[in-house]
């Protein structure tokens, strides 16, 4: 790992990307527009970004619609697109510290974690999804002897892809190292708030061998590039990562154009139940700090609801409070920087929204609150804890993507239960206890997607990931992705 003065060295001379990529090179945006990335820790202007909108759709579709049509990749043969993508992901590893320090100008999270978690994490997504794809064999099925079924999957034609701003580079990974195995052609709308990487990888893409045309890039606003992608006839699937809010007009907008196929990872508010059988209070209450304060509460899987058993609460509380220590808001090209700056200027101002609305609630502050705003010193939020809180209040039921936890007690396993169901959203669940059949039955009640047992944030490429309820409908990485590229079909052949 580099030094903090080595990452900053290294800033000064990175060149960055701003124009669009579309039919394998650069792109203004068609109407000369763009818009300005700013970097979170120190407002700095990093690059004034081409702002893409319906006339760029439409370039960008043509180029991959016609790429598909050619069969430049979705013919060509899985093995021969496995070797392109393991290129791809050789490269990104030579680029590996310039990719982690794009998305730690770009939207603020610490280099420690993205060299750590989100670089790695990206390339072996794309390692894992290449060399899943010459080994997705087809079926055929036990019909009567007068006939052969065969059951075979195809790549989807134009697939769409929007992604979110907190893990730049590694939601994009999820998403588009599946679909351009199943040999799709791509258009990617990162988040306005952390568009680079995406483009950078795009540009490593063509010097591995991707064909032009096959994955686009434009960067770009939600109701413009966003909704013109996701109201396009010649997309036929739509996969989204970001908010719930979002996700139901992008069901909207389908049913408004083509019925496209659309995949949903959307929002959370999830729970941590801290039962009194807990065997290790100290590493319960780490795993719960990490789990609201790791990359600065922006996180869809954050726990914001923290529910402890009442016998064990102030020893718990005692331990969460030390634990929280280590979270100190700084300069996140720091390694020794655990919590970056808030995202932008408004999200900054929804956590402070929030901890007001909380405040006002008659919720108890235990820690942070309000940080004053410096303008020029970046959007740094405190790590916030709230006790006294209940379900009544905002700050508790909506989410924040912040630094902010509420805590709250409860007398019996069914009440636990009966709480962390008791919200929208259904994305993960966190349990502390030593007993096995608690551990177990507690799970399974549990309306969520993901659930971690003595443990939070534990994940891996070849798990799925996703939700239920209002957090969506789709799950990224495992076989389980692959599954969301393809299309099956049946031909029937008569023997007779
Ligand atoms: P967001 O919904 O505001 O934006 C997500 C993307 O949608 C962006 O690229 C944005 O430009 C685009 N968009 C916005 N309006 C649009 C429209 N009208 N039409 C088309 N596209 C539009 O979310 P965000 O603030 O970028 O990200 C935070 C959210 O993402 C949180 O709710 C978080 O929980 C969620 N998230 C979920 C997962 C998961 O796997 N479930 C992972 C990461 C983040």
């Amino acid at each position: 790992m580099r030094t903090y003065q080595e990452w900053q060295a290294l800033r000064d001379t990175i060149s960055l990307p701003f124009d669009a990529y579309i039919n394998g090179a650069f792109t203004p945006a068609q109407s000369g527009e763009t818009f300005a990335c700013i970097n979170p820790s120190d407002e700095s202007l990093l690059a004034n970004v081409a702002s893409c909108d319906e006339a760029d759709v439409n370039l960008a579709t043509a180029a991959a619609k016609d790429a598909f049509k050619r069969g430049v990749w979705s013919d060509m043969a899985p093995g021969k697109r496995k070797r392109i993508l393991q290129k791809w992901a050789d490269l990104l590893e030579e680029n590996q510290d310039e990719l982690a320090l794009i998305d730690t100008l770009d939207m603020g999270k610490s280099i420690s974690e993205m060299v750590n978690i989100d670089v790695p994490d990206s390339i072996d997504c794309l390692r894992w999804s290449a060399e899943c794809i010459d080994k997705l064999y087809g079926e055929i099925a036990p019909t009567h002897s007068s006939n052969l079924a065969l059951i075979s999957r195809e790549p989807l034609g134009v697939v769409a892809i929007i992604t979110p701003w907190n893990y730049p580079l590694m939601m994009v990974m999820w998403k588009i190292a599946p679909a351009l195995a199943a040999g799709n052609s791509i258009i990617l709308k990162p988040s306005e708030k952390s568009p680079l990487s995406a483009l950078r990888i795009a540009q490593l893409a063509t010097q591995a061998g991707v064909p032009d045309g096959v994955f686009n890039v434009l960067p770009g606003f939600g109701h413009t590039a966003g909704k013109a992608l996701a109201l396009h006839h010649d997309i036929g699937t739509l996969a989204f990562t970001g908010s719930s809010r979002v996700a139901g007009m992008l069901m909207q907008y389908a049913g408004q154009s083509n019925m496209k196929r659309v995949w949903l990872e959307a929002g959370g508010k999830s729970p941590c139940l801290v039962f009194e059988d807990c065997k290790d209070i100290k590493a319960a209450a780490k795993g719960a700090a990490a789990a609201i304060f790791t990359n600065q509460g922006e996180v869809c899987i954050a726990c914001s609801r923290l529910y402890i058993q009442n016998t064990i609460k102030d020893e718990f509380m005692a331990a969460l409070l030390e634990a929280a220590k280590v979270y100190v808001p700084g300069d996140p090209l720091d390694p020794a920087t655990k919590m970056g700056p808030m995202v932008d200027k408004a999200q900054l101002d929804t956590v402070t929204r929030f901890i007001e609305s909380a405040l006002n609630d008659g919720a108890h502050l235990a820690l942070g609150g309000v940080r004053d705003y410096q303008a020029g010193q970046g959007y740094y939020a405190q790590p916030t804890i709230f006790t006294d809180a209940n379900h009544e209040m905002e700050f508790v039921r909506e989410e924040i993507f912040g630094p902010v936890l509420a805590v709250m007690t409860f007398d019996t396993e069914e009440e636990a239960i009966a709480l962390a169901n008791d919200s929208k959203y259904g994305l993960g669940a966190a349990l502390w206890t030593n007993d096995l059949s608690r551990a177990h039955r507690v799970s399974r009640q549990l309306e969520s997607g993901m659930v971690w047992v003595n443990t939070w944030g534990d994940g891996d490429t070849t798990v799925p990931f996703g939700g239920v309820k209002a957090s969506g409908n789709g799950r990224d990485k495992s076989w389980h992705a692959l599954e969301k590229y393809t299309e099956i079909k049946n031909t029937w052949i008569s023997l007779k």
